[in-house]
């Protein structure tokens, strides 16, 4: 079993490993009180006090998960999901609803709006953490720290690194990331412009060839394990990683 390691100066996940949440909550001392544990899990995190900041912050870096305050000043959590939810870039957001009104009617009225999962205050933090992680299993896979293993090769974030049978490989933090959102959606087909926004991240502002280039230095990285071959270029659509591809004479 051999070892890949991806080069980075302190070979630990880089910050860009690690999801990011936006805190949406006007009182200070519970946004402090959920950052603390946020930070301790190993999230990054950045607050808002209310709907205009949120806004401001979302516009500038979506973040992969939202904890909303449902009563803010001005602008209430409940409207700016419900704005989040009828825009396109915002749209796919997973926002977790915090909220005094547990009221069977307010929890759907919650749900309506767009909020994925909804936390009746006051909870314990414990509870939020794991309604976080499970929210963040479910729509940011990559994002999650798990190992994962596809057709022999397996990728663990949390050690960075890659191992596969036979010889040890070098790649570079960004065919890192490549590596690990392909690992997580395998067999499907990914577009240039999806995996700038995946892997890159959104509002990074790259030309969609830096992306052929990552993956022919992924393809070499992986030709050490006999492995390039799992990388496929579907003509006129994308990348995918084929985990049932077998290789071919000329990988
Ligand atoms: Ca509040």
């Amino acid at each position: 079993m051999c070892v890949i390691r991806a080069w980075t100066k302190s070979n630990r996940p880089s910050t860009d490993m690690s999801a990011r949440i936006l805190i949406v909550e006007d009182e200070p001392a519970i946004a402090e009180l959920i950052a603390v544990n946020l930070r301790h899990a190993g999230f990054d995190h950045v607050v808002a006090g209310d709907a205009e900041t949120a806004q401001l912050e979302i516009d500038r870096q979506l973040p992969d998960l939202v904890l909303l305050d449902w009563m803010l000043p001005g602008a209430s959590g409940l409207s700016i999901a419900k704005r989040w939810r009828a825009s396109e870039r915002t749209r796919q957001l997973p926002i977790i609803m915090l909220t005094a009104r547990g009221d069977e009617s307010d929890r759907v009225m919650g749900l309506d709006a767009g909020a994925d999962d909804y936390i009746v205050k006051p909870f314990s933090m414990q509870e939020m953490m794991a309604r976080v992680r499970a929210l963040l299993r479910r729509q940011r896979p990559e994002k999650s720290q798990d190992a994962v293993t596809v057709a022999g090769l397996k990728l663990d974030p949390s050690a960075y690194e890659v191992s596969a049978e036979g010889e040890v490989v070098r790649m570079g933090p960004t065919e890192f990331r490549l590596l690990h959102y392909l690992m997580r959606h395998p067999d499907r087909v990914h577009r240039r412009s999806q995996l700038l926004d995946k892997v890159w991240g959104d509002h990074v502002f790259i030309e969609e060839r830096t992306v052929d280039v990552h993956i022919k230095r992924l393809r070499e990285s992986l030709s050490g394990v006999g492995c390039a071959h799992l990388i496929e270029t579907v003509r006129g659509a994308g990348y995918r990683l084929n985990s049932r591809a077998q290789p071919s004479p000329q990988t």
